[in-house]
């Protein structure tokens, strides 16, 4: 295994079971430090809308709770992470998610002739993610995320920062959070020990108050 390391930027990847908070701590993180988020679900859900034979495969993997192929997912990030916004620093928010995507990130990493500065894990456990999840509503113009108790928007179920009525996405029902669980167990869990070796890993608990995460991610990203 060989890392690359480059820093004294801000390159962030942030791990941890769906529903665990990445989204926000990676929208934290990208205003902190002034430096784009890059989020691949996002980015996978509009690809799922193209009428073509890559747009049908990932709706039909993004619909399971499943991953969507590594091929497809690498491509899309290797192109963002060359933009010239990134050159200062960037937050991965959902990628790599297994391996095979570590290893090709670690390959552009070298390409670019830059490294990760943190991997931000954040600790969380089922049952919280699913009542967290079930409860998520989002934005299906802008991509805004809210949760109907605890970050609930000021008009009921319609986007603050864009009037869109807010959807429940397909993959937030219970069956289907229950097996996104698993993937991440079984695929997305490894890249721990493997990230942990290079030192990179900073831990932070999933279930914080939303005004608190701020200052702890200040504190676990730089140490204070
Ligand atoms: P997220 O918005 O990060 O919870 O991702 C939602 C869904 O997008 C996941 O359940 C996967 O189907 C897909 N996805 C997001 N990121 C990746 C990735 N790095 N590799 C494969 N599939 C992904």
């Amino acid at each position: 295994m060989n890392f690359y390391y480059g820093l004294s930027e801000t390159r962030v990847v942030v791990l941890g079971p769906p529903g665990s908070g990445k989204g926000t701590c990676a929208g934290f993180i990208s205003k902190m430090y002034s430096i784009p988020v890059i989020r691949t679900g996002d980015m996978l859900r509009k690809v799922a809308t193209e009428e073509t034979e890559r747009g049908r495969i990932t709706k039909k993997h993004l619909d399971r709770g499943e991953l969507v192929l590594d091929e497809i997912v690498i491509g899309i990030v290797s192109k963002r992470v060359r933009m010239p916004d990134c050159e200062e620093g960037f937050v991965l928010d959902g990628f790599p998610r297994n391996l095979v995507q570590a290893e090709a990130l670690n390959r552009i990493q070298e390409d670019l002739g830059m490294g990760l500065s943190h991997v931000l894990n954040i600790v969380t456990d089922a049952e919280t993610i699913i009542s967290r999840l079930s409860l998520r509503r989002t934005c299906p113009r802008c991509g805004a995320v809210y949760h109907l108790k605890n970050n609930p928007t000021k008009m009921d179920e319609i986007c603050d920062e864009c009037g869109t009525k807010l959807i429940l996405r397909s993959d937030d029902r219970e069956e289907i959070i229950r097996h996104r669980f698993e993937v991440y167990e079984e695929k997305s869990r490894p890249l721990l020990e493997w990230y942990a070796k290079a030192g990179l890993v900073r831990e932070m608990r999933g279930d914080l108050d939303i005004n608190e995460i701020p200052e702890v991610l200040r504190q676990v990203l730089e140490g204070k």
